[in-house]
């Protein structure tokens, strides 16, 4: 397990691009079909955009059809943290990233074997990292 990262709102307005901000650390959501890692079937890893924590590979992203880059589980357990978010009158699980709390998205149950779940991912919570 990893420590915390904890910056203040203006370090994190200095390190995060507008977008990037909007979404990890106020939990915004970026319109579907516009991130760019939407498409993006390359191997490598997924690494949280405000801290650099790896959190999603390659090899558990799917084509969910949402709009939104989509993975069925992690790359660790204790990669992400999830909590109940009861905001826009849903009730959904939010996903952030354990190491800096940033906002990615949210998970659903509606994913494919083996988990069943969908990790739904802003892209602007996410650099991509290529394999080597
Ligand atoms: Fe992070």
């Amino acid at each position: 397990m990893t420590d915390k990262i904890q910056l203040t709102d203006a370090e994190w307005r200095e390190r995060l691009s507008p977008d990037q901000y909007r979404v990890l650390r106020q939990g915004g959501t970026e319109r579907a079909f516009t991130g760019a890692y939407e498409q993006n079937k390359a191997a490598g890893e997924y690494v949280c955009a405000g801290c650099g924590e790896p959190l999603f590979s390659s090899e558990t992203k799917y084509n969910s059809g949402s709009g939104w880059p989509s993975y069925y589980q992690p790359l660790a357990s204790d990669a992400v943290e999830e909590l109940r978010d009861t905001s826009h009158g849903m009730v959904r699980v939010e996903v952030r990233c354990a190491k800096c709390e940033g906002h990615l998205g949210h998970v659903f149950p509606d994913g494919p074997q083996p988990t069943g779940l969908r990790y739904c991912i802003n892209s602007a919570s996410l650099d991509f990292k290529p394999k080597e």
